[in-house]
């Protein structure tokens, strides 16, 4: 990891050698998350563009050079990253805007960005020799850490909340992992893994704790500059629970602008559910969101129901260093996201991966983004994850399939119908 310069604290600078195993600042503890400091100009030195080029690992591992890993770190076997990127026309017409792209994380093997995060949690878990690793999470992040566990049996203790969608649920038992159904929110869960992590000394991967996981995630926006040929777009849309995601997108852009791979960062959107807005909050009262309380989430999209975001300083940041904005939509508003960019793009997204695009038509609406702007939008996961919403979300919609008997005049008959 000699590419690494060391481990800052968001609150207070203070600066832990990049072998730090302690996860948080000592001053600043479960708040005092760190962020991963690189050496640019030696990894410039030894990295460029036509190198990147030149790799045929098409896998998130392909930029290791900015990971905090070493180079030749052994990764787990699924095929993590590589996601596509749609220029999808059909979304930029219906928007009037000049390019949408989709970006579609619902394609990583467990179904979510999350895998980008699980990965590296893997890697560094094997790293201390770690016996367990353990998460909380709304679902994906569970469902990613089990998964990418399961490749390399890597034993692994799961806490999610009990009422996280069926899907979810359903990849953890079939991974394999040990899997703790809290009676509570994924604030309950939280707490109850931080406990038990420190308890029995397993590895930790909670997000906005384990200052590693928006490395992982932020390969998510190397890719976005890769496919554009390090044609910065204009703007980004990211949905937002606890910033994470957010956090590794701007640091993405924050890398490439180091190595002078581009000159600019695109805007940064974070998009909240209007019942789990703590950032946009924030955002529009200029509240300190180190003493801000925690609200009450409660929303369709569950990936991105957080009572008090834990990645919330880089997330502040990725917002206000850019220019960008947060912004809440209601869950109606998610509900019908969902099938417009299905329709448009041919992304299934999970309300959460919906959210970032309802974000995107009220932007546009507000006259945030312009006619001229290219814009990406980040799918964060698949619809496949929560059918229960997305059957809510085109009964909305007003879509009913026909129903026939199996026969030519019944079809005929039941398409008459369906076109008057
Ligand atoms: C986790 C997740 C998010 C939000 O990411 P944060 O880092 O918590 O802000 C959005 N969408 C999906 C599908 C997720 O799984
Ligand atoms: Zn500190």
């Amino acid at each position: 990891m000699d590419n690494v310069t060391g481990l800052t604290c968001v609150i207070c600078d203070k600066t832990y050698p990049a072998d730090y195993a302690g996860y948080v600042c000592t001053e600043h503890g479960n708040e005092g998350i760190l962020d991963v400091g690189y050496d640019y100009e030696r990894i410039a030195n030894g990295w460029t563009k036509d190198d990147l080029d030149a790799n045929r690992n098409r896998t998130m591992w392909r930029y290791k050079p900015v990971m905090p890993v070493v180079p030749d770190a052994q990764v787990p076997p699924l095929t993590v990253g590589g996601t596509p990127m749609y220029d999808a026309t059909p979304l930029a017409a219906d928007l009037g805007i000049a390019r949408v792209w989709v970006k579609d994380e619902g394609r990583q093997p467990t179904a979510s960005l999350k895998d980008r995060a699980s990965a590296m949690a893997v890697v560094k878990a094997r790293e201390v020799g770690a016996e367990v690793v353990t998460t909380a999470s709304t679902g994906n992040a569970a469902a990613a850490l089990s998964g990418i566990s399961a490749s390399v049996g890597q034993k692994n203790v799961i806490f999610v909340p009990k009422s996280a969608p069926e899907a979810k649920i359903a990849q953890l038992l079939a991974y394999g992992s040990t899997v703790a159904l809290v009676n509570g929110n994924y604030g309950d869960a939280f707490e109850l893994c931080m406990l038990a992590a420190a308890e029995y000394g397993w590895y930790n991967r909670n997000t906005g704790y384990n200052p590693f996981m928006t490395e992982g995630k932020k390969t998510a926006g190397w890719e976005i500059l890769e496919d554009l040929e390090w044609n910065v777009p204009d703007a980004i849309f990211v949905s937002v629970g606890d910033g994470s995601i957010i956090g590794g997108v701007h640091k993405a852009m924050k890398d490439a602008v180091a190595l002078g791979w581009i000159d600019r960062a695109p805007r940064i959107y974070g998009i909240q559910a209007a019942g789990s807005d703590y950032m946009v909050q924030a955002f529009e009262s200029g509240e300190d969101i180190l003493t801000k309380a925690p609200i009450a989430a409660d929303t369709v999209a569950d990936s991105i129901s957080a009572d008090l975001p834990r990645d919330r300083i880089k997330a502040m940041r990725a917002v206000s260093q850019t220019g960008g904005a947060y912004m809440r939509v209601s869950d109606d508003e998610i509900l019908a996201a969902l099938p417009l960019m299905a329709r448009g793009s041919g992304v299934f997204a999970e309300p959460a991966g919906a959210t970032a695009y309802a974000g995107l038509i009220k932007a546009v609406d507000e006259g945030l983004v312009n006619p001229t702007d290219e814009v990406v939008v980040l799918s964060t996961g698949s619809g496949l994850k929560d059918v229960a919403s997305a059957m809510k979300a085109v009964t909305a919609a007003g879509t009913t399939p026909m129903v026939v008997d199996p026969n030519l005049e019944a079809l005929k008959q039941a398409l008459v119908k369906g076109t008057q």
